[in-house]
């Protein structure tokens, strides 16, 4: 088993390949094992609070209950299986097929997958491409490009859109801090715990004078952003040196660590000078719904929306403009500001992806995976016509002979 990279539609069902019978290595990267520890095991408590209350309703019904997908028991026994790699180290994993990891950029410890196959001595190279960075990112490097592969298989999530630049967003969020302040109010960011959370504490190091955040008290208040945060802190060797010279970079004066539920509900108190990240990043669940709880009907306070929220969702639901949300079966008036600033994303763009397919120097055939139908259809139309490249794409549980 060869991982890519943390993120839970990689990772998720680790756990009942375990359960099913797989007792064998998982290949990754060394901070993809450590991000994994804290992900599955928590991963696995939500499958078991989720079955309780499925199992709740079911009992009252007369129906059959339900088991968890798996328990943090299960999760965390999928641990012993990791074996940590580091970028660029080749190993033979079998007879015959040695991997080697490349930097995506995506998140810490991301990888693309590089395989030499070796089969009654024809040698192929099968490159994985995982799920590729967005060129620029802060803290990360960009996604290795790799110069031959006899075979290509590529994400294709952003393969119809191209990303508005990173400065232009970290510019918008800028001013609207130093808007916010006139406002006496707080400003709540809902952001992913992996990846968002990190980069954003990056900025404000960056952005310290320059967006006046002496004037606030910054709170991390999540215990999933935390601990990712100090796997970011513990990784630093995969840092872009060329953007980062400073050792400690989520090392703030006025940042506040909150893990306990008691240092949360404190957090409520504060009606004015804040600024409160929590998770979960769509809204859906997570401390942040409290703190909107506390805030959103106040005129003066921000919430600073900086990801992708998908239809159905809280956070989505609060881009659209809704005037009331319902928390715990209380309707609450939307009164603060709701900013949605574009542009970030954890993923390589249109031209990102043509842009990392080009640095094969031999235009391998591609097979792309990982994309929506149509944003798939369109990378591959431009691969076809512009790279004159065989491309496949990928369905489910397709076979390919090599
Ligand atoms: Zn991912």
């Amino acid at each position: 088993m060869i991982v890519s990279h943390a993120h839970l539609d990689h990772t998720g069902r680790l756990p009942i390949l375990i359960k099913e019978g797989f007792h064998n290595k998982i290949y990754t990267h060394n901070a993809t094992v450590d991000l994994c520890k804290i992900m599955l095991v928590d991963s696995g408590y939500i499958h078991e609070k989720e079955a309780i209350w499925e199992n709740k309703k079911r009992e009252r019904k007369g129906l059959k209950l339900i088991e968890p997908l798996y328990t943090t028991e299960e999760a965390t026994a999928t641990l012993q299986y990791f074996k940590g790699l580091n970028y660029d180290e080749e190993i033979e994993i079998c007879q015959g097929v040695k991997l080697t990891l490349r930097d995506a950029g995506h998140i810490i410890g991301s990888a693309i997958v590089e395989l030499n196959l070796n089969e009654n001595n024809v040698s192929k190279k099968v490159v994985f491409s995982g799920d590729l960075g967005h060129k620029n990112a802060p803290i990360l490097r960009d996604p290795f490009k790799v110069k031959y592969a006899d075979l290509v298989i590529m994400e294709s999530t952003y393969g119809d859109r191209l990303h508005r630049s990173w400065q232009e967003s970290w510019q918008e969020i800028g001013d609207i801090i130093a808007n916010a302040k006139n406002s006496k109010g707080n400003i709540l960011i809902p952001a992913f715990t992996v990846g968002r959370t990190q980069e954003l504490l990056y900025e404000f190091k960056q952005h310290f004078e320059q967006w006046h955040l002496d004037d606030w008290q910054i709170f991390l208040d999540s215990p999933m952003g935390i601990k990712a945060t100090n796997v970011y802190a513990k990784h630093s060797d995969v840092y872009d040196k060329k953007s980062i010279n400073v050792k400690d970079i989520f090392d703030l004066s006025n940042l506040h660590m909150s893990e306990t539920t008691e240092y949360s509900m404190k957090i409520n108190q504060i009606t004015s000078g804040a600024i409160i990240i929590a998770g979960s990043g769509m809204c859906t669940g997570g401390r942040i719904k409290h703190h909107f709880k506390h805030n959103i009907w106040r005129k003066n306070a921000h919430v600073l929306i900086v990801g992708f929220q998908a239809k159905g969702t809280l956070g989505r639901a609060l881009v659209d403009g809704c005037k009331n949300i319902k928390l715990w079966g209380e309707k609450i008036q939307v009164n603060a500001t709701i900013h949605t600033v574009g542009g970030f994303s954890a993923h390589a763009d249109q031209q990102g992806l043509l842009d990392w397919y080009r640095g094969f120097d031999n235009k391998p055939p591609v097979i792309l995976v990982h994309g929506e139908e149509g944003a798939m259809e369109v990378l591959s139309q431009k691969l076809k016509h512009q790279d004159k490249v065989n491309v496949v794409q990928a369905t489910y549980k397709q076979n390919i002979t090599i």
